[in-house]
């Protein structure tokens, strides 16, 4: 058995969200975005946020979003 991290995702088009640092506001991100570390405008109190503040929730939105898909592809292998 292959172990889950050798299974290359393409989060790109996934969105997740994560918080203000200054408002707590929630503000949606692309993987992409965060990526590519593209710069949002806070829908709350319309600061520029960079992305690497978000780099903790990324990691865990990206750990959900690998899991649900490992599930997901272990119940279509045992759908016979
Ligand atoms: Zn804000």
């Amino acid at each position: 058995m292959s172990d889950a991290d050798e299974v290359v995702l393409d989060l790109d088009p996934f969105e997740f969200e994560f918080a203000c640092p200054r408002c707590s506001f929630y503000n949606p991100l692309t993987f992409r975005d965060a990526r590519l570390g593209t710069p949002l405008i806070c829908r709350g109190c319309k600061n520029t946020l960079m992305p690497d503040d978000a780099w903790g929730e990324l990691d865990d939105a990206r750990r959900r979003i690998a899991d649900s898909i490992r599930e997901l592809q272990e119940s279509l292998k045992g759908a016979h």
